[in-house]
């Protein structure tokens, strides 16, 4: 058993802190207190165990051990990071995918409620590709790229044409190093592949592979999702938003999204605006509905409508902690099998939406485009069914207000004008040493350290030494609630 730790050493932020004491008192057990009863293995934690065959799972302690087929450590190091990429990429990327798929029907009418909102983006887009614009509608525009963004998965052979966005300089190098993709899906179906037992033996060859796998989701499957976000929901741009787990309200009907797909939550969004909701809501003698997002889901909402952020992925439990949440409506990644046990101590319906994800004693609502309108509804109304059921609340009135939604095209738009849009003040100032140049914060928070404190602590130090940063995911919103 690991060390059990002071409550002030599993996280930075006041609010998860005093969550975590209430479930303390209440013996409720969290990813955090589940942590320190589990030490993770020392041998799997360096990656040094192989089961990728029936002869293992084969632990090898020290360099110049090998497994029972005589794989050494190198080889088993570099096989199992390449099947994590490989599974990291195929959920990303699959993410693209449905959204592709939903700008296709979007644009075929049998999507209900969603509409082409960017149009100027669609085009700026479709031109990239040379897929004709002029003298055709939004949606045969839509139709085409969406075309082509699907086939970007079953390519064989080629390139993802999205790789010719990078920097010329950067295309180069992965022409030299032979790491350009040649479709989404095939380069990961590769990476399992060269990692079975008895195919590449050779580390540098297996990572080699892994970064082609790694830019076939960063630059395809990755960037054309927020591509067709952005499309379809609106590109962000500045926008006054909340984080933390004191957005939820006490009389108000508290949904909190969370997961990674931006489809579902958009809809709830529009239809918790509804006078039929807000109505059904007040009926039930509640103010209204009042909605705030976990992961990356949040991120969606807040940076395109403001919706406030409850918190990151160690948040999920606390946020049912508090008693007032009626409903969580997941979809994709980053779900806890955790919150349906920990949601039976308080009334708090777990509600899955996705055909690809169930959770064993939760609700299930299964999310259809053709129906995405309706399925929002009876989402909500089921939350709001519930909101009679609720019994002690303790929501933490901790929440910082923040500016989110600064898109590349926004900072272009905001550095240059509308008619002169540039990034030259940014690059003069790189260039004169002002600024020492710009890093992206990505990733998740993780309970065997202090929540929020790696990603607000590299922020802090990066921008005392003037480097500009971007975040997303966890690392975005453990700043947003400093
Ligand atoms: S499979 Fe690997 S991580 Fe799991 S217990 Fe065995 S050695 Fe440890
Ligand atoms: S592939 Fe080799 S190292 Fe891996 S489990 Fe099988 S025998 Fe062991």
């Amino acid at each position: 058993m690991a060390k059990k730790r002071e409550i002030k050493e599993y996280s930075t932020d006041p609010a998860a802190q005093q969550m975590l004491i209430r479930a303390e008192s209440l013996g409720i057990g969290t990813a955090f207190s589940r942590a320190d009863d589990m030490a993770p293995c020392n041998i799997g934690d360096k990656g040094m165990c192989c089961k990728n065959c029936g002869m293992g799972p084969c632990r090898l302690t020290k360099n110049g051990d090998v497994g029972i087929c005589g794989a050494t450590l190198d080889t088993i190091q570099a096989r199992n990071l390449t099947r994590a990429i490989a599974a990291g990429a195929a959920a990303h990327s699959d993410h693209g995918r449905g959204m592709a798929m939903t700008l296709k029907a979007a644009a075929n009418g049998k999507a209900e409620g969603y509409y082409i909102r960017d149009v100027a983006k669609l085009r700026t887009i479709a031109a990239l590709y040379d897929i004709p614009i002029e003298g055709r509608s939004p949606e045969e525009i839509a139709n085409e790229l969406a075309d082509l963004y699907l086939a970007q998965f079953g390519q064989q052979e080629g390139r993802v044409i999205l790789t010719k966005r990078a920097p010329a300089k950067r295309q180069k190098r992965w022409e030299e190093t032979g790491v350009i993709p040649r479709g989404v899906d095939r380069e990961i179906v590769e990476c399992l592949h060269r990692t079975h037992i008895g195919d590449d033996q050779d580390a540098t060859h297996i990572l080699q592979h892994a970064v082609r796998t790694s830019i076939g989701d960063g630059w395809g499957g990755s960037l054309l999702a927020t591509d067709i976000s952005d499309i379809l929901f609106g590109t962000p741009a500045p926008i006054l938003g909340q984080a933390n787990l004191g957005v939820l309200k006490e009389d108000y009907v508290n949904v909190v999204v969370h997961g990674h797909e931006p489809t579902l939550s958009e809809m709830i969004v529009a239809a918790s605006q509804m006078p039929d909701i807000i109505e059904y809501a007040k009926a039930a003698g509640a103010k209204g509905v009042s909605l705030s997002g976990i992961c990356c889901t949040a991120n969606e909402i807040l940076m395109r409508q403001g919706v406030p952020a409850a918190g990151n992925f160690l948040q999920q439990e606390l946020a049912i902690l508090t008693g007032a949440v009626e409903a969580m409506v997941v979809d994709v990644q980053c779900i806890m099998q955790a919150l349906v046990g920990l949601a039976a101590n308080f009334h708090t319906k777990i509600i899955t939406t996705s055909p690809k994800v169930k959770l064993k004693g939760a609700t299930h609502i299964e999310f259809e485009e053709e129906h995405a309108l309706t399925i929002a509804k009876n989402i909500l109304k089921a939350a709001i069914d519930n909101y009679k059921n609720r019994g002690k609340i303790e929501i933490p009135d901790v929440r910082e207000d923040l500016i989110p939604g600064f898109s590349h095209e926004y900072i272009n738009y905001m550095l240059g004008g509308s008619y002169r849009a540039s990034f030259r003040p940014l690059n003069d100032a790189i260039m004169s040493g002002r600024i020492r140049g710009v890093a992206a914060i990505v990733g998740c928070n993780n309970p065997r350290g202090q929540h929020d404190y790696l990603h607000t602590h590299v922020a802090r130090e990066l921008l005392k030494k003037d480097v500009l940063i971007v975040e997303t995911g966890c690392g975005a919103i453990a700043a947003a609630k400093q």
